[in-house]
């Protein structure tokens, strides 16, 4: 049995598996992977000998990728990128593995053993920075990333081991941001895919899987209806765009704030009031950022908003809302909810904030449904291949998913719906090619 882990309770592993097999119904692309590669033999999978090393939110999708990843061949270790999105229940069951008979039981596949993983809900920054070293320490080939934290360590604490890293795949805008800039200072010890900029992943993950589980966290943790509120989005880029999207559909009146003025003229044209932060600050009654930018709601918004106000953040890092500066200026904190805290500033005004300010989809709640996650994963899996087969000519340079990766896992997502679309005819190709009329 494994024994290579760090987690909360190897009991819970089996309300952990539960929850991988319930995910796994609801993930085509990955189960066909599945299906392909677990029952090669050894020496004929894509992955074969090679060590990789993860750091995505520790709950039943990633798990699920994880165990992928290790039926075509690689050897994998894990952990979480955010440490409260952490869910110890699927932690335990990653570390554990089960038998066959127990995959049977719950509808949840083969057998698999169990895998490295270092990740505990809640833990400390100091426990979580030693869970990124001992997650590296199986010299990984291949890093998928997060937000950039195994990357961050192997740039600055552990730089020796960036000679063994063929390269990886970076899931956030936030992290590819971080690597563009690595990358611009001649810094970038090894290639990079930007995974999220493939189409297939933004297009749907940051727009429709944020637009739907922002809510869902909303909703399951205050409990309070969402139409006839003012709700303010900041940022207008693909997560603000489904999360606006998304509050209109629940009956929300909705106004965005920006700084691109291209995005702040589509807001408007969405049929959105668009104004600064100042003066959206007095109307809202919820506030959701998703602009990976800092400082968006400071102390002096809040002193302008209603009493009562519900505060969360989508982007990435707890920055976005200054709830630092909240807490020194609160008179008194107390927790109003599961997940909500409500401060009092001086004169009585009460602010409520989701999940400390960080991730509240996936800090929350449990993130991006199976389906979105399905086909982000996908194209993290087709990364991993592209890196394993092509290293050698890459250089330390962030990359473009392919448009083959796009296009495979479309056609296999439409085919799971059992949607079959039209193809160009020669005559059609040879029209859309030329220049004459
Ligand atoms: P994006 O670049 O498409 O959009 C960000 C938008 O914010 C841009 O339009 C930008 O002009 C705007 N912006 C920047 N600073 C601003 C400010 N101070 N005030 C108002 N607007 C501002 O990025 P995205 O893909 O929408 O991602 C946004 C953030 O969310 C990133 O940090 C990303 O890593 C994270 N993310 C979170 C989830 C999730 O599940 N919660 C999913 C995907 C991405
Ligand atoms: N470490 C950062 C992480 C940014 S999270 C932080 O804690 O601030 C943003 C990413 O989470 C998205 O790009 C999305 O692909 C991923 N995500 C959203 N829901 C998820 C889920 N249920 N499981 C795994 N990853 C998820």
């Amino acid at each position: 049995m494994n024994k290579n882990f760090e987690i909360k309770d190897i009991a819970l592993a089996a309300s952990g598996e539960r929850k991988i097999a319930w995910v796994r119904e609801h993930m085509p692309l990955l189960r066909a992977l599945e299906e392909k590669y677990a029952d090669l033999p050894q020496g004929r999978r894509p992955l074969d000998g090679v060590r990789l090393s993860l750091s995505i939110h520790m709950e039943a999708k990633t798990a699920y990728l994880c165990r992928v990843l290790a039926w075509a061949g690689a050897a994998v270790s894990a952990m979480g990128c955010n440490v409260l999105s952490t869910q110890d229940d699927v932690a335990a069951a990653l570390a554990k593995g089960r038998t066959a008979a127990q995959g049977k039981r719950d509808h949840g596949g083969r057998a698999i053993s169990g895998i490295s993983v270092f990740a505990v809900h809640g833990e400390s920054q100091k426990s979580y920075a030693k869970h990124v070293e001992m997650c590296l320490a199986q010299k990984p080939n291949i890093v998928i990333d997060d937000g950039g934290d195994l990357v961050g360590m192997l740039h600055t604490k552990r730089r020796d081991l960036a000679a063994e890293v063929w390269g990886g795949g970076e899931e956030t805008t936030t992290g590819v941001i971080r690597l563009k800039a690595l990358e611009s200072e001649g810094k970038l010890m090894f290639p990079m895919l930007a995974v999220n900029d493939a189409r297939c992943k933004h297009l749907f993950d940051n727009r429709y899987g944020t637009g739907q589980s922002v809510w869902d966290s909303i909703l399951r943790n205050t409990n309070l209806i969402i139409a006839s509120k003012a709700v303010v989005v900041a940022g207008y880029g693909w997560c603000g765009r489904g999360i606006a999207m998304r509050a209109a559909a629940l009956g929300a009146s909705v106004i965005v704030t920006e700084i691109d003025p291209v995005k702040a003229m589509e807001a408007r044209m969405d049929g959105y009031a668009v104004m600064k932060m100042s003066g959206a600050a007095p109307l809202g009654d919820i506030f959701i950022t998703a602009t990976g930018c800092k400082d968006v709601i400071t102390l002096e918004h809040m002193a302008l908003m209603k009493d009562g106000a519900i505060l969360g953040n989508a982007g990435h890092f707890n920055v976005e809302v200054d709830v630092t500066a909240l807490a020194e200026k609160a008179e008194a904190r107390y927790g109003a909810r599961a997940n909500i805290e409500t401060f009092a500033l001086p004169g009585g005004k009460r602010v409520n904030i989701i999940a400390e300010g960080r991730l509240l989809n996936i800090a929350a709640a449990d993130g991006h449904p199976a389906e979105i996650m399905d086909i982000s994963f996908a194209v993290q899996f087709y990364a991993a291949l592209y890196v394993a087969k092509n290293h050698a000519s890459l250089e330390r340079r962030v990359y473009d998913v392919s448009d083959e990766i796009d296009e495979i896992v479309s056609r296999a997502r439409l085919a799971a719906w059992g949607v079959s679309i039209d193809k160009l005819t020669p005559e059609q190709e040879r029209y859309l090619r030329s220049w004459e009329v």
